[in-house]
């Protein structure tokens, strides 16, 4: 290991952010460099060294993490960004370098719930049932899987304008997952929502939905996380930061 240590974070959630402070305060002579898709056009600033975009799938990220020294990366990014973590896991086998996954436990159904599982975005756009009025609480990536559901009417929420067009009857209500469980339930009342469709993201930034969901007794579509291959996995920050103390402190 170099003198300075380095240490990559994948970026692109709350977690990541945090980390990213705490990093910078307990490893004070590291180089941390805070890595973004480039998916949202306004990124936080993180207080760190930061790049955007891709890095050329596991090779190229390979490549990174050898012309940069990497002694560390730390995968913050969301659970249903498996390409990355993925890429990250190989990149690291490739390389030798060791790989930390920040992985928020996931939500659990409570007493109250009407949740039904589906493996993939696919299948819980095609359980909805004809007619219904769904909220999709999905991201712009992911519309284009649900927008030939026009015998359905859906309010559709996400951060950015999708690229894809949506249905004319469709709304879209372009803003970050509410934490406050009344405007949520507001938001559902408001329009009539009858089903809910989730990623089972995990961590309380964006639960309220589900909340409000279990109080109107409305059902919820739950898209379980993808798989994603073995690694270290660490469900809270400071997990993450002993182990990054350890690893190159
Ligand atoms: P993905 O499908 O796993 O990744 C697609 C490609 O985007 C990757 O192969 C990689 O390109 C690039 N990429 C992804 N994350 C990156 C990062 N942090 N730094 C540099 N390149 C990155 O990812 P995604 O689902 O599109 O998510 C993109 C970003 O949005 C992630 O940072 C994730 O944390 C964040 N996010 C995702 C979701 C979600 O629901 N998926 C929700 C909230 C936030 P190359 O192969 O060229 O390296």
């Amino acid at each position: 290991m170099a003198d300075t240590p380095h240490i990559l974070l994948l970026a692109g959630t709350f977690e990541a952010r945090n980390l990213a402070q705490l990093l910078k305060e307990a490893l004070p002579e590291a180089r941390i460099i805070a890595s973004f898709a480039g998916a949202v056009s306004s990124l936080p600033d993180l207080g760190v060294e930061t790049r955007v975009g891709g890095f050329g799938g596991a090779e190229g990220l390979a490549a990174f993490l050898e012309t940069n020294a990497v002694d560390l990366v730390i995968d913050a990014t969301h659970p249903f960004a498996a390409q990355m973590s993925t890429n990250a896991v190989k990149a690291c086998g490739m390389t030798e370098t060791p790989i930390i996954r920040l992985e928020r436990p996931p939500w659990r159904e409570e007493d109250g719930d009407h949740w039904m599982g589906f493996a993939d975005l696919n299948a819980a756009a095609e359980a909805i049932p004809a007619g219904a009025r769904a909220f999709l609480a999905v991201g712009r990536k992911d519309i284009g899987c649900f927008t030939h559901r026009t015998d359905v009417f859906a309010l559709a929420r996400m951060i950015e304008r999708p690229d894809t067009p949506l249905p004319q009857h469709w709304q879209l209500h372009l803003d970050r997952p509410s934490s406050n469980i009344e405007d949520e339930t507001a938001l559902l009342e408001e329009h009539g929502i009858d089903h809910l469709v989730a990623k089972n993201s995990g961590g309380p930034r964006a639960s309220a939905k589900l909340v409000a969901a279990r109080r109107l007794g409305v059902p919820v579509l739950m898209i379980d996380r993808p798989e994603l291959p073995p690694a270290p996995v660490a469900t809270t920050i400071d997990e993450v930061l002993t182990f990054s103390l350890r690893s190159v402190g």
